[in-house]
């Protein structure tokens, strides 16, 4: 029921039609029995300073902040959380007393997706695929979650160094190498734990695979795909075919989702919420 005490939280991006957050909050909040609403804000690039701060005035409690305004919207903010500044990237804004306080969930949330499923990051290798904002997330949880090397591969090289040196550079530790995604036959003859972070197989790009050299795949023993559109995208059914422990990117979504939830309420999520959410976005 929506009355005169419910608070609204929401979504700014563009586009915005396709996103699952509204289902993650408002079944959070029927869970919770809080009287919140939460809804998507489809803004253009040029009225996202007056979207924030008209927000602002509208007593909006909070809002989660997606594609292509994670780094804009930092312009906007009476705060920024420490780590979010360094990766140059907030999906959340916090109400505070003079206005918005910016945080990234998107990196402690695939660190608890991680931890549901049991894969380790402390003193693992790893390899990343991809070197954009996603990846820029990935790269910066795996050292401050001190993984032991991280392989970050991209088609780009540049783009892949650059993350590299900042993060080697921020968090003191040489762990993060880049290497050119076609010269992976160079990585070292181990097994792996890999994170698809490149766009490719997204829907409807469903038949391509970013690497489809066979013999990369028995380099792997785990592999998450952040992407969740399809559910099995051909990367996570050729890491499965070689005998891999396969994820997908829904657990991600999930518990940037529920940080954001937690920041927002002052609560705590219990695994069991959580897996009856996971549950209606698997339905979805
Ligand atoms: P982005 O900033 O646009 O980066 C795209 C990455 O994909 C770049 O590294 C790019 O390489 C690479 N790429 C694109 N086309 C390629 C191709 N044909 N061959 C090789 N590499 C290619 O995108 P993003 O925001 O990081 O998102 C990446 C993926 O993660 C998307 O599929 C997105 O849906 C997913 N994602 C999921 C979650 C979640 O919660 N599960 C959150 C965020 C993102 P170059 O640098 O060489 O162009």
């Amino acid at each position: 029921m929506i009355d005169g005490y419910t608070k609204t939280l929401g979504l700014i991006g563009d586009p915005v039609e396709h996103t699952l957050s509204p289902l993650i909050h408002n079944t959070l909040s029927q869970k919770f029995g809080h009287n919140l609403i939460y809804v998507p804000f489809h803004v253009q690039k040029e009225l996202i300073e007056n979207a924030i701060k008209g927000a602002y005035s509208l007593n909006i409690l909070g809002l989660n902040i997606t594609y292509p305004y994670k780094t804009q919207v930092m312009n906007y903010l009476v705060d920024i959380d420490d780590i979010a500044k360094q990766i140059g990237s907030v999906n959340t804004l916090v109400r505070f007393k003079n206005g918005y306080k910016g945080y990234n969930t998107d990196m402690p949330g695939l660190y608890r997706a991680l931890l549901s499923e049991n894969i380790k990051v402390e003193g693992s290798d790893i390899i990343i695929l991809g070197a954009g904002g996603a990846a820029r997330s990935a790269t910066f949880m795996c050292a401050f979650y001190k993984a032991n090397k991280v392989y970050l591969l991209n088609r780009t090289l540049e783009k892949a160094e650059k993350i590299a040196n900042e993060v080697n550079n921020f968090f003191r530790r040489n762990c993060i190498f880049p290497l050119k995604i076609s010269d992976h036959s160079k990585l070292p003859n181990k097994k792996f734990f890999v994170i698809q972070a490149t766009s490719v197989g997204l829907f409807p790009d469903v038949d391509n695979v970013v690497i489809d050299d066979e013999t990369f795949y028995e380099k792997i023993h785990t592999a998450l795909d952040l992407i969740y559109k399809p559910k099995e995208t051909k990367f996570l059914r050729l890491v499965k075919q070689h005998g891999g422990k396969t994820l997908n990117g829904l657990k991600m979504l999930l518990y940037q989702g529920i940080i954001a939830y937690e920041l927002w309420n002052e609560v705590s999520v219990s695994d069991e919420i959580a897996n009856s959410v996971l549950d209606e976005l698997n339905k979805s």
